[in-house]
């Protein structure tokens, strides 16, 4: 970690997967993977149905659009099931986006918001090489 950099990161937070059907996709990685129980929350602001689930050393966020027309459900009607964003966890999130915006990069949130862990703000992909970044302090 150099303390030049603009945002420093703690580590990944986790990786979002958009799903079509999230209980099935939570049953696959409990099966499977041996993922533990864990609870399936609606977030309307959001337009999904989410869950965070451990799996090895980090986490997955399971990602199931509430219609076609959110976010998510756009992003399966163009690209279809898997990897969504990922999220790198932060210390002073606010601070942080305050930093990145002035060394130019692409904002979607340009103030933490509440989210599955923590707070949370997207960065913009094409500003991060096509890969939907979060932040995340928690
Ligand atoms: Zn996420």
């Amino acid at each position: 970690m150099t303390t030049k950099s603009v945002c420093s990161v703690n580590h990944i937070d986790h990786v979002g997967v958009a799903v079509k059907d999230i209980d099935e996709a939570l049953k696959f990685f409990q099966e499977v993977f041996g993922a533990p129980a864990a609870e399936i929350q609606s977030l309307p602001d959001q337009g999904v149905r989410a869950t965070l689930i451990e799996v090895g050393q980090t986490r997955l966020e399971l990602l199931e659009p509430l219609s076609d027309d959110s976010p998510v459900g756009r992003f399966i009607e163009r690209r279809g099931e898997g990897l969504h964003h990922l999220a790198l966890n932060v210390s002073g999130l606010a601070g942080n986006l305050k930093k990145l915006e002035e060394h130019g990069v692409g904002l979607v949130d340009r103030e933490p918001r509440e989210g599955l862990s923590g707070m949370i703000a997207f960065l913009h992909p094409r500003s991060t090489f096509g890969v939907l970044t979060e932040l995340v302090e928690n």
